[in-house]
């Protein structure tokens, strides 16, 4: 335990064996030990505060085939559904009531959905809050798509690099998506002003401990002002249905881990680590995450955007999943905001 305070000290310049070392060690103290450490950290960035976002899974076409996803092309059971402006902007509404001031607003990639049709959204709710954050999740585009998004008025982009491997990317996802492609796309969106969340899934097919170092390396070098993680779990209609699921606690210690590397970033305790586990978003939040997610799409298409099984949350109302999180977040000490919740600068400290 002594060298590892020491190397806890130094997490954001560890050498590679020493993170590698980190990130493998199963010991339970030494997982309470990073939860610890990284629960300061974020209490003197952001104190008790959770950022909420509203997450409005707006379509679930998509053309890509990604091997893992639920909703990729080739599965033919996937009923597919298409929420209208107006529906989405009823969600932000009442989204809106219940102290919601970001929507995310997530979808497979859906030739219908235009640029123009997107901008025309995203423009329509900056119009009815502008107070609000619009943050989209809709994957890869070309650059001029990405500046089109932002010159409408959308302030983040979530697009997880899944893997910073070229190789490991290619067990995950088929041509014609590339590791170059949306390692592209992740700098663009941040030349281009959004603040940016990267992020992996813990415990994909293929996935072996030094492409997670490769995967922090990359983060470092990208510096994004969030990243999701969560654990991998499978969808009976994919290849992937018989692998096994990520691993909880390794989901928790690389939690700890990256907020000790990336003191600042929002972190989300996701939904895939609430499914995995019944308290998983709680102790997310021990381990060093601030964010969380909950679902404001309409109750009828939650089980149709479904990326892996027994996604919870599928059953309850907006204003349901709101007040059962303050609670939850309560619980174990942290406190829900009503804020748009953008990452602090340094000299806001
Ligand atoms: N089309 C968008 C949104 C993808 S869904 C995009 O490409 O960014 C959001 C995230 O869910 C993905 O980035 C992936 O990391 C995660 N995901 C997909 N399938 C999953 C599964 N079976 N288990 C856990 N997470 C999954």
């Amino acid at each position: 335990m002594n060298t590892l305070i020491e190397t806890l000290e130094q997490t954001q310049t560890l050498p590679d064996a020493d993170l590698l070392a980190l990130i493998t060690d199963e010991r339970e103290d030494v997982r309470l030990e990073l939860s610890r450490r990284a629960d300061r950290v974020r209490r003197q960035w952001y104190g008790a505060d959770v950022y909420v976002r509203g997450l409005i899974e707006f379509t679930n076409y998509c053309k890509n085939d990604c091997f893992y996803c639920g909703i990729r092309r080739s599965n033919c059971k996937a009923e597919r559904y298409r929420l209208t402006a107006e529906q989405i902007l009823d969600c932000c509404d009442l989204g809106w009531e219940l102290g919601y001031r970001t929507f995310v607003l997530q979808g497979g990639e859906d030739p219908w959905w235009t640029d123009e049709k997107v901008c025309a959204l995203v423009r329509r709710i900056k119009t009815a809050h502008p107070d609000c954050a619009v943050t989209l999740s809709i994957g890869e585009k070309p650059r001029e798509s990405y500046a089109a998004y932002r010159a409408a008025g959308a302030d983040r982009y979530l697009l997880r690099h899944e893997t910073a491997n070229e190789v490991h990317y290619r067990y995950l996802h088929p041509e014609p998506l590339s590791c170059a492609n949306r390692k592209r796309c992740l700098r663009d969106l941040k030349e281009l002003g959004f603040q940016v969340g990267a992020g992996f899934m813990v415990g994909a097919p293929g996935q072996k401990p030094e492409h997670l170092l490769e995967d922090l390396r990359f983060l470092q070098e990208l510096q994004p002002d969030m990243i999701g993680i969560g654990p991998f779990l499978p969808h009976n209609d994919t290849p992937f249905r018989d692998e096994a699921p990520g691993s909880f606690l390794l989901t928790l210690r690389l939690l700890s881990i990256l907020r000790l590397m990336f003191p600042r970033v929002l972190l989300p305790a996701t939904t895939a680590l609430g499914t995995i586990h019944p308290l998983g978003r709680e102790l997310g939040m021990q381990a060093g995450a601030n964010v969380v997610m909950p679902n404001l799409s309409p109750v009828d298409v939650r089980e149709k955007y479904k990326l892996y099984e027994n996604k919870i949350c599928t059953g309850d109302e907006a204003a349901q999943c709101r007040s059962c999180l303050e609670r939850r977040m309560e619980r174990v000490g942290y406190r829900v905001v009503v804020d748009r919740g953008d990452v602090k600068k340094i000299q806001e400290k």
